[in-house]
């Protein structure tokens, strides 16, 4: 992970202390000894973390972060706020401020590192969400809702911990803003992970006889709780086994007594990388359905085919399914419909076109839009003369019974069919469309409304 972290603190010891821990593990640090050259800095280069100090002469910690976060162009740099121990008033004003997490003095080394971490894995969440959503508004889409901040974000939280006090500490941190199922139990927390979908686990590190990690472990191992943040409740004691936990990908960790303000600022924190990373996948998803999706039949396109007509063919060569034929058909005097009916009634033909060939076919086969009234479909297992008995079929269904346009016009409409066979290693995957286009060519020139078979 490397990320450029600015560390700013009146004291020139402390200053040095964190930039050589954070250049030990090979982040890229810049420094600062009061606000005024914090915010210079935050202007001029391009942040992923600041590390605050709050007690500064001049401009004060709180008021550096609020100032960072009122700048749209530093607005979602994370900040942490480092505090001196009890100042417990420090962190309500910090989150005031818009800090997003705290370290305290003397600030440990496994805080440190897991808090940058936690709040770098965010800053990246936002950069790539931004991106895209800069990508998508030059091509026209509203993106807005992408790259909006959620604000309060609420979240449905399993809290497994078995003490009292501890439950009742969390119940009234989280209680009024999230959804919290409780429970002791290590099994029945890993049947709800398993059968519910939640935004963050929070985990009690010591159980009575079980053991925490152990939890951590299994939740990470089902699929529907892989990707859930897990928050560790620890004692101060347990640092050995905090490790382990981090090492086993548990996101952040808070130790007893629980802040309030500290343990709403963590689960903020997962709340929204969770939700980010939820985006992003959706819209990786999306993104590639659209890519490789034809709009008007929702059948696959042309370039789609083309990629995947090559691995069907590798499979074939490699004698996986047998022989395999490619079908492609040609809408007969398709321009004469547009010209009379109109071209919104020449889509519908071309929508109940592509109904039919979904309909006609096996799920196995491929079936795309090549392009204006031409679609192919690609059979694997299939030698050309069932293929061309089934282009035969759908020729006839076509022919036989007329489709339906707006308005309740009914249409009738033809269409051409050729065919031709992959013969193998020594065959090409252009060569094939060339002969099936070549018999197709045929097919028109013999009148139309029928199927023509590669004769090779
Ligand atoms: P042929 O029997 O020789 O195939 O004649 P044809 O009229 O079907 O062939 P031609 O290639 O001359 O015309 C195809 C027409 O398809 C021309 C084009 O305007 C129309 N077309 C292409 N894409 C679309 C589309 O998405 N919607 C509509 N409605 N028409 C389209
Ligand atoms: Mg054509
Ligand atoms: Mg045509």
């Amino acid at each position: 992970m490397t990320a450029r972290i600015l560390v700013v603190d009146d004291v020139q010891a402390n200053v040095k202390l964190l930039e050589a821990r954070l250049q030990h593990e090979y982040f890229d640090v810049r420094t600062a000894l009061n606000g005024r050259d914090a915010l210079e800095i935050a202007a001029r280069e391009r942040l992923d973390l600041v590390l605050l100090d709050v007690m500064m002469p001049g401009i004060t910690g709180f008021e550096v972060c609020k100032a960072l976060k009122a700048a749209p162009e530093t607005a979602h740099v994370p900040v942490i706020m480092v505090t001196a121990l009890d100042e417990s008033q420090d962190r309500v004003k910090g989150l005031e401020s818009g800090a997003d997490d705290f370290l305290t003095k003397p600030v440990s080394e496994i805080a440190l590192l897991t808090r940058v971490r936690s709040l770098i894995r965010l800053k990246m969440m936002t950069d790539e969400l931004n991106l895209r959503a800069a990508a998508m508004q030059s091509v026209g889409v509203d993106s807005a809702q992408i790259f909006t901040d959620p604000g309060t974000l609420r979240g449905r939280v399993l809290v497994v911990d078995d003490r009292p006090s501890s439950v009742r500490r969390i119940q009234q941190g989280l209680g009024a803003g999230h959804d919290l199922e409780i429970t002791a139990d290590p099994s029945e927390a890993l049947e709800r992970s398993a059968t519910n979908d939640y935004d963050l686990l929070i985990v009690s590190l010591s159980l009575g006889e079980a053991d925490g990690l152990r939890i951590c472990s299994q939740v990470k191992a089902i699929d529907r709780s892989r990707q859930t943040p897990v928050l560790l409740i620890t004692d101060p004691d347990e640092t050995s086994r905090l490790l382990r936990g981090l090492e086993l990908g548990v996101n952040d960790y808070i130790i007893r007594p629980i802040d309030l303000n500290e343990l709403r600022a963590r689960v903020r924190t997962q709340l929204r990388r969770k939700l980010y990373q939820d985006r992003l996948r959706d819209m990786v998803s999306n993104a590639v359905e659209l890519a490789v999706t034809d709009p008007l039949t929702g059948l696959h396109n042309r370039r789609y085919l083309e990629s995947h007509l090559k691995t069907m063919a590798e499979r074939a060569a490699a004698g996986e399914h047998g022989r395999m034929s490619l079908l492609i058909f040609d809408i007969d005097y398709f321009k004469g419909i547009n010209d009379t009916y109109g071209h919104d009634a020449g889509d519908d033909v071309l929508r109940e076109f592509a109904q039919r060939l979904r309909r006609g076919v096996r799920g196995i086969d491929l079936i795309a839009r090549f392009g204006g009234e031409e679609f192919i479909v690609v059979m694997p297992d299939t030698d050309a003369g069932s293929a061309a008995a089934i282009a035969d079929r759908l020729r006839k269904d076509v022919e036989q019974t007329a489709f339906s346009a707006r308005g309740g016009v009914s249409l009738p409409v033809t269409v051409s069919i050729g065919v031709a066979e992959y013969m193998g290693s020594g065959d090409t995957v252009e060569a094939l469309v060339h002969r099936a286009d070549q018999a197709l060519y045929r097919a028109k020139r013999q009148g139309r409304n029928r199927v023509v078979a590669d004769a090779a």
